[in-house]
């Protein structure tokens, strides 16, 4: 898409037929001081940062509307998450008012992001498991809520010390067999027993084993972040309650499709997951597992 700064500088056009444009250009450009969207160039899988001096109750891009929220100090800020599955390229971010008009467009771009592929080994038993339709629901109900509180700060904290077994994005094989997924998470080494610590306060959402997660923890951080950690070999919260950052929800284990203890854990924005390793910073398991992360 064609941004207005390109049909300005474009040579040629009559001074005439340029005064709708340099007005529509400082008005779209007023706008863009009072909105902006951080960073302004991003990979695949990541989050923007969106704020709005000006009151923006939504952002939009593409087919992708979120929330923007009034804090404290009278900025509205918002969460756009960026999916694995997203098309590069240049685009405007759109803030809107409550009654749907503009406020500001902002452009960002979607820097092109490669993947490697990462193959899984699986028993067959552990291969063989599904999630039952009721799981799936709640799990579609987790991500679509998103809390009009702000229970979460900057900077989130890691859930243990490991490091990453396996990072955000890679495509998956199980057993040599393409899966057609992307792993959504990522895998710290832990091993059976491991303290797990809640990243951000919020509200749990889920405590409850799953065919494929295994025992898992879902929390509500508000305002469009949400985590969920599985695996585990035992629950320390119930569903309902408040935790603060840092507080032990559960332990590490290898219940579920797991080939050995590990946590795998989930950061969503606005119901999409995204790379955790924006968010919190972790080491990559040795050399090897450097040269997976890809760039
Ligand atoms: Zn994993």
């Amino acid at each position: 898409m064609k941004c207005r700064n390109d049909s300005y500088r474009r040579p040629g056009i009559p001074g005439v037929l340029l005064a709708p444009f340099l007005a529509a250009m400082f008005g779209s450009a007023a706008g863009a001081q009072q909105c902006t969207v951080k960073p302004a160039s991003i990979p695949l899988g990541q989050t923007v940062r969106l704020s709005c001096e000006v009151p923006a109750t939504t952002a939009r891009l593409k087919g992708r509307t979120v929330r923007l929220f009034k804090q404290t100090d009278g900025a509205w800020l918002g969460l756009m998450p960026v999916a694995v599955a997203d098309v590069p390229g240049t685009y405007p971010i759109e803030f809107l008012a409550e009654d749907g008009t503009s406020v500001a467009s902002v452009s960002l771009t979607i820097r092109k992001t490669i993947f490697p592929s990462q193959n899984v080994v699986l028993a067959p038993q552990i291969e063989a498991l599904h999630s039952t339709p009721e799981e799936m629901q709640t799990l579609t109900t987790f991500r679509d809520s998103v809390s009009d509180v702000k229970y979460w700060e900057d900077p989130l904290v890691a859930p243990l010390p490991g490091c990453v077994i396996s990072p955000f994005g890679v495509k998956r094989l199980h057993n040599g067999k393409p899966t057609g997924e992307f792993h959504a998470g990522i895998d710290q080494r832990a091993s059976d027993g491991t303290p797990i610590r809640a990243v951000a306060a919020g509200i749990v959402k889920i405590v409850q084993p799953f065919n494929v997660l295994g025992g898992t923890v879902a929390i509500d951080h508000g305002q469009g972040l949400e985590t969920m950690y599985l695996h585990m070999s035992k629950l320390n919260v119930e569903a309902g309650a408040r935790v603060n950052q840092g507080d032990v929800i559960g332990y590490v284990g290898a219940t579920g499709r797991a080939n050995g203890p590990h946590l795998h854990w989930v950061v969503y924005v606005n119901g999409v997951p995204v790379n955790p390793q924006q968010w919190v910073t972790l080491k990559p398991c040795g050399a090897a597992k450097t040269k997976l992360k890809g760039k």
